[in-house]
This record gives C-alpha cells, sequence and structure tokens, in this order.
C-alpha cells in the first residue's frame, strides 16, 4: 500500500520533473489541497493560471474551470485528473438554448458566471465569478437589459444588492440547493453565537437567514477578520478544512453534511500522481471558442484585483 507520504514525496518528484503547478479549487479534499501549490477560488485561480511560468498545470477542480486556465493560458499544457468531474451546474445550458434566449433579448447584455462551458463563454460578452458578480454587473450601463446566466440563485443576489432587474437563467448548484433554511436554523438554535455565513449558490431562503453571503474567497476572509468564535457555513463543506487549518482557535459547523459535490470529490491524491506521470488527461479548448471566450474572461479580470500571491 503507497502511503500519502509516499504519493506526496512522487508526487513533488513528478511536479519538478515536469515544471508543472498544481492548482486546486477550495472545495477539494484537504488531502488535496495540501497537496497543491495554490489553492483558491474560480477567481484566484484564474489569476494563478494567467501568470503562472510553469509548462503544466494540474488543475483540481472541475471541468470548466480547467478549460478555463486553457483559455487563459494557451500556451501552457492543462491537465486534469480525472476527465469525468463536470458541473452538473455548467451543463443546465446549451449553446442552443442560449442562442434562442439571446434571439428573445436582441439588446441584453449576456453576464456569464465562470460555471459554463467554454462554448458558452464564447457566446457571451462578459464572465463574472461569485466574488466579482456585483461588480461585473454594476458596470453594465443601466439602460441595457442584462441576461444572467446560468446560476439562478447568484443572479437573484446580485438583482437584489444592486437593486436591479437581471433576466435570470434558470440554472442552480446541486450541492448548494441541498442546504435547506430548517438546517441553518436548527443550528443557529443549537449555536446561539455562531455567525451564518453562506455562498450566493444557496437558495434565496438561506441567503435570508445569513448574516455574510460571500464567495469561498470571501468567507474565508470574514471567518479570519471576524471576531466571533463560531460560525455555520453554508457552502461545499471541503472549505472547512481551510477555515479549521486557518483559524485554529474558533469553531466552525458546515450548515449541512448533504452539501458534498461529488464532482469535486474524485479527484484524488493517487490521481494526481497518475496524471503527472501518464501527462493525462490533457483539456483543450478549438482556438475559434478559445478566442471569444477570452475576450469575456479579460473583460472580467480587467474589473478585478488579483491575488498577492503567485506560483
Ligand atoms: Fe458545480 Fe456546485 Fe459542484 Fe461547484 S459545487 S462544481 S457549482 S455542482
Amino acid at each position: 500500500m503507497t502511503t500519502t507520504d509516499g504519493l506526496t514525496d512522487r508526487l513533488a518528484r513528478l511536479k519538478a520533473q515536469r515544471q508543472a503547478v498544481i492548482l486546486a479549487h477550495n472545495y477539494q479534499t484537504g488531502e488535496v489541497q495540501d497537496a497543491a501549490d495554490f489553492v483558491g477560488d474560480s477567481l484566484e485561480l484564474s489569476f494563478q493560471a494567467a501568470r503562472t511560468q510553469a509548462k503544466v498545470i494540474l488543475f483540481a477542480g472541475v471541468h470548466f474551470m480547467a478549460e478555463t486556465a486553457k483559455i487563459i493560458s494557451p500556451e501552457r499544457t492543462i491537465l486534469v485528473p480525472d476527465p469525468n468531474a463536470g458541473c452538473p451546474l455548467a451543463n443546465m445550458v446549451t449553446p442552443r438554448e442560449l442562442a434562442e434566449r439571446r434571439r428573445e433579448h436582441p439588446d441584453a447584455v449576456v453576464v456569464c458566471y465562470v460555471n459554463s462551458s467554454a462554448a458558452i463563454k464564447a457566446m457571451t460578452d462578459i464572465c463574472c465569478t461569485s466574488a466579482n458578480a456585483a461588480k461585473v454587473v454594476a458596470s453594465i450601463p443601466a439602460d441595457r437589459p442584462v441576461l444572467f446566466i446560468p446560476d439562478q440563485s447568484l443572479g437573484q443576489y446580485v438583482a437584489g444588492q444592486l437593486g436591479r432587474e437581471l433576466i435570470l437563467w434558470p440554472g442552480y448548484c446541486p450541492t448548494h440547493h441541498r442546504i435547506l433554511a430548517r438546517d441553518v436554523r436548527e443550528l443557529r438554535a443549537e449555536h446561539p453565537q455562531a455567525k451564518v455565513v453562506v455562498h450566493p449558490e444557496c437558495t434565496r431562503d438561506v441567503i435570508a437567514l445569513a448574516d455574510a453571503v460571500a464567495s469561498t474567497s470571501g468567507i474565508l476572509r470574514y471567518c479570519r477578520e471576524s471576531q466571533a468564535r463560531e460560525f455555520i457555513i453554508g457552502t461545499e463543506i471541503a472549505l472547512l478544512h481551510r477555515l479549521h487549518k486557518e483559524n485554529p482557535g474558533k469553531t466552525f459547523y458546515p450548515a449541512s453534511p448533504l452539501a458534498d459535490c461529488p464532482n469535486m470529490k474524485l479527484n484524488t491524491l493517487e490521481k494526481l500522481v497518475w496524471s503527472l506521470e501518464d501527462m493525462v488527461y490533457e483539456v483543450t479548448v478549438p482556438e475559434e471558442v478559445a478566442g471569444k471566450a477570452r475576450r469575456a474572461l479579460q473583460r472580467m479580470l480587467e474589473l478585478s484585483s488579483p491575488p498577492a500571491e503567485v506560483p
């Protein structure tokens, strides 16, 4: 049997040999996060992909994130440890459906959450993440209608924040929608001092109960800076790994143990090693799609502040 230490050593050797960097999303398992050079949310990982000098990016996340890295950094080889790690939310909009909707709203600016395929990004005007969605929508002139795709919950939240009507797409994250308002109320009754901090992919009912609503990087920042000692966390449960690690004196309760994304969890330490050994599974995006998608992503990056650390 190979131990975690053995796998970690092999991974370190392979990384040097392949001149690779490992980027991992905040929803990866603790062992994958610990093996990564950089752990972050979608926006932070996009910046890392744009700036790294490594030849190979091994992307531990889901497929649309690796596609985004390829679009932003076309000269790098992008690998994913498991090609089956997709995102059901991203699959809730197809190019045919979007083309139809665009015909219905010819004046609309299409704002596309990065949880979408490259083909969809290529059909949109500007991308956003949960960290910058309000800023991106606010950058669009008030007299232009906005079609916000594909996450309805994030769209509703942004519309409420800006007091602006948005045309919403009926997509949702099945993992975040497993968190119920009842779960939050019960936990709050048990831990009355705890702050409730949730991700905007949660349902409107859950968001209404929160003390703070933020992207994963925003949740990490809120919990780090808050004077509170206890927190109820409404997002994918793997974020608790970083929360515990970075805040040893504080206590975190997952809003629901069911908020466990099976796609994110397909990546394991073994698969990271195999991926660099065999140089699989490479993610490619045809240039005619990548060129258009890149413009939508670059517009977003120009509106956002980059993180300080670059591997
Ligand atoms: Fe997609 Fe939700 Fe899983 Fe994120 S947590 S990858 S949005 S299904």
